[in-house]
């Protein structure tokens, strides 16, 4: 638990007194979720749920899940992790107790989760019990050049919904238990990610719903939920108005715009980037500190044509950015409602967004 001074929540109060955004966190484990509270998070502003599958057995069931060649195989493997998500999101719901979280469906690139050199593909196979050449098929089969621009996001969702049904299940059945702990309403808001089509959203959506429906039916509790779209693809800053039919509220991804409008693997980036500033070409790194007139770009608009549908559309930013100050001050031209960081971060956010609130009310 980190120690706060008297000094440092004194000065983090006038903070709060002034800043008109909120400041959520990025989380999606039990430790950062409790330190983002104690450093003043309002809430999750994004829970990344892929990180939830990399550890322990969890991997295991997970590529099984991965590499089965039928429904009925994946659903095996789901039905094995829908408990764990559901102990995940009750965790997260009683750590955030009284403030919003948003979940977001699974979004890896799958090579992520793949084994890649030849004795991981040993090792897998063996675990799994599977042939080692009937697993190198598969794996050809689902190899991809791009991967970050390939099977991932609402994607999946849509080649294989019982993920996303698990998912929404785990996180409904979550919502209820918590619900009946605490005696107060639980209202998840559930973020599709990598959506550039309204038709995406709408699709996965409608498989949420029917997800939620079964489980009030079920528990014979009502239950309020949002599903909102993550806007990280220049497509979906530009038909926003759009997506705004389907969407609850937008999160801003950044790391993924910048790399898109960019055409700039954010992955490989870095390297270059620093000869880039050294020689003068670019001032700031796009994937540090927002690219105003280009990604900024594309976020005013997302922000003007998702609120032309929805005049009063929350809106949100959960890329690095949103615990970038120079960002965040952009953030606060654009009205956004909140702003979602690290952990770590949300001090420095909640200073950053008091100081962006009084630059442009004395600007104004
Ligand atoms: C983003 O793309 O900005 C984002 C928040 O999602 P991720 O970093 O998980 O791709
Ligand atoms: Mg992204």
């Amino acid at each position: 638990k980190p120690a706060l001074s008297e000094d440092f929540q004194r000065l983090m109060g006038w903070a709060d007194d002034v800043r008109r955004m909120r400041v959520r966190t990025n989380a999606d484990t039990p430790g950062d979720a409790r330190a983002a509270r104690d450093f003043g998070a309002e809430g999750i502003g994004l829970c990344r749920t892929e990180h939830m599958f990399f550890d322990g057995g969890r991997i295991h069931t997970m590529r099984r899940m991965i590499l089965a060649e039928t429904e009925e195989g994946r659903r095996e493997a789901l039905d094995q992790l829908l408990p764990m998500q559901r102990a995940d999101f009750e965790e997260l719901f009683a750590i955030m107790h009284g403030l919003p979280v948003t979940i977001r469906l699974l979004d890896p690139p799958l090579h992520e989760f793949l084994p890649k050199t030849a004795g991981e593909v040993e090792d897998v196979a063996q675990g799994l019990g599977m042939d080692t050449d009937a697993l190198r098929h598969r794996l050809d089969a689902l190899y991809e050049f791009n991967p970050m621009l390939g099977h991932r996001g609402c994607r999946l969702a849509i080649s294989y919904p019982e993920i996303a049904e698990m998912q929404a299940r785990a996180i409904f059945e979550a919502a209820v238990a918590a619900a009946r702990m605490t005696g107060e309403p639980v209202v998840p808001e559930i973020l599709v990610p990598l959506v550039s089509l309204r038709a995406e959203l709408d699709y996965v959506k409608a498989r949420i719903e029917a997800v939620a429906r079964a489980v009030m039916d079920e528990s014979g509790m009502e239950l309020d939920y949002l599903v909102g779209s993550m806007i990280e693809l220049p497509r979906a800053a530009l038909r926003a108005h759009e997506i705004a039919e389907t969407a609850a509220f937008f999160s801003l991804g950044t790391n993924d715009l910048t790399q898109t409008t960019f055409g700039l693997s954010r992955d490989d980036a870095p390297g270059f980037l620093g000869n880039y500033q050294k020689k003068g070409i670019i001032e700031r790194d796009p994937f540090i500190s927002l690219d105003f007139d280009g990604v900024g770009e594309l976020l005013k608009l997302a922000a003007e044509r998702g609120r032309t549908t929805k005049p009063d559309l929350p809106i949100g930013i959960c890329g690095e950015h949103g615990g970038d100050p120079v960002s965040i001050n952009f953030c606060e031209g654009l009205g956004l409602d909140y702003v979602s960081c690290s952990p770590f971060r949300v001090p420095t956010a909640r200073l950053a967004a008091a100081q962006a609130t009084i630059r442009h009310t004395t600007e104004s």
